[in-house]
């Protein structure tokens, strides 16, 4: 199997890029990566792998990355924190094609198996109004009223790998990641989400001597955070396992966005003056994951300290400031390469 040919498709992103890295350590010498960005803006990139540069929301690009696959992991999405996902709504239903024309191209190609990242934004909104009441268990996606746009698309592409199973063989594990961060991941430029937000704005804290933050909302809402590598190992685990049903895939140690900020700033040796922005995108009241599923299923949980995890991506965040890396970019990428058929994919590759 080691042989066989894997396709990991938004690897030029911050869970995709982690998951190359990781099957090449576990010995899959055949890989292929997918990103719609230029190869220069991944945040992660091997010259060993097939790299390829491609819009996935066009069904050619689909058919030609699944060429030959043995699995399929699908982490491609047009994606961000709440202040993306709350003014790009079409945006992020669009990536409806992407895992529409991947899972026809993988049931074509006879892949194996094929893997989708869905979110816990598939979450009914009536269960997360109580910063306090927030363990979501897997059955509270129903009856659906999930995060406008970016949630539905999730609970749609669900339902769609859930009846390329059903109706035509084709094996799908799917996850519902809850905020996963760590190094080599967006914290600039609009799609970030909050950890890496934090880390940033205490690391500028520190580098400017302007000792002030700005927290969006009142600082009470709650949230769990999922290191990388509990996701990296989550997603394998899986992939590998029995499980026909959207599972959570999230941490269950459950903080507050005020909480969160004192475990960065303790990082970095600084306090802060809060200014709370009221009005800024903030989501739901509390989510945490209910792990009671995942523990039954594979005697395993997402289990390392936030602290651990945000000291590593702190220290990440600040050397990229430092060096004014890539972060700053993400923004502007992805809109322009959609629109014609005439940019079909593969873009290049290398
Ligand atoms: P990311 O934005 O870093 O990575 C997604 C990648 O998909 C990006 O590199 C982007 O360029 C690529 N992409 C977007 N549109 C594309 C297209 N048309 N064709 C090819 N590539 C395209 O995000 P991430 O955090 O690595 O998320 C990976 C997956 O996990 C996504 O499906 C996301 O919705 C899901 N997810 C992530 C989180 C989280 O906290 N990070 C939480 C829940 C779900």
């Amino acid at each position: 199997m080691r042989d066989d040919l894997v396709v990991v498709t938004g690897a030029g992103g911050f869970i995709g890029g982690h998951l190359v890295a990781d099957l090449r350590r576990r010995g899959f010498n055949r890989i292929r990566a997918v990103d719609i960005k230029p190869l220069d803006q991944w945040y992660q990139r091997f010259d060993d792998v097939e790299n390829i540069v491609a819009d996935l929301r066009l069904r050619t690009a689909c058919r030609l990355v699944c060429r030959g696959a043995w699995r399929v992991y699908n982490l491609a999405a047009d994606m961000g924190g709440m202040g993306f996902i709350e003014t790009h709504k079409a945006d992020c239903m669009l990536s409806v094609l992407i895992n529409t024309h991947l899972l026809l191209a993988a049931r074509d190609a006879g892949v194996e198996r094929y893997f989708y990242a869905s979110s816990a934004c598939v979450y009914a909104a009536a269960k997360q109004r109580d910063p306090k009441l927030t363990a979501l268990r897997e059955e509270d996606a129903y009856p659906a009223d999930a995060e406008d746009g970016y949630g539905w698309e999730k609970l749609f592409s669900e339902r769609m790998c859930r009846h390329f199973m059903e109706d035509f063989g084709l094996q799908c594990r799917v996850a519902r990641f809850h905020n996963v961060y760590g190094p080599h991941g967006t914290y600039d430029g609009g799609r970030e989400k909050a950890p890496a937000a934090i880390c940033r704005k205490v690391a500028e804290a520190v580098a400017t001597g302007h000792h002030t933050i700005e927290i969006w909302g009142d600082g009470r809402q709650t949230r769990s955070f999922m290191y990388i590598d509990d996701c990296i190992e989550g997603i394998t685990r899986i992939m590998e396992s029995d499980i026909l049903y959207p599972i959570n895939l999230g941490s269950s140690e459950l903080v507050s966005i005020d909480e969160l900020v004192s475990i960065v700033e303790a990082i970095a040796g600084i306090r802060l003056e809060r200014r709370y922005r009221l009005d800024a995108p903030q989501g739901v009241r509390g989510r945490n994951s209910d792990n009671s599923r995942i523990l039954a299923e594979l005697g395993w949980e997402p289990s390392i300290p936030l602290r651990y995890g945000l000291e590593r991506t702190y220290r990440w965040i600040s050397r990229e400031l430092l060096r004014g890396g890539l972060g700053r970019k993400d923004a502007a990428v992805l809109a322009p390469a959609f629109g014609s058929e005439a940019g079909v994919a593969p873009v290049s590759a290398a």
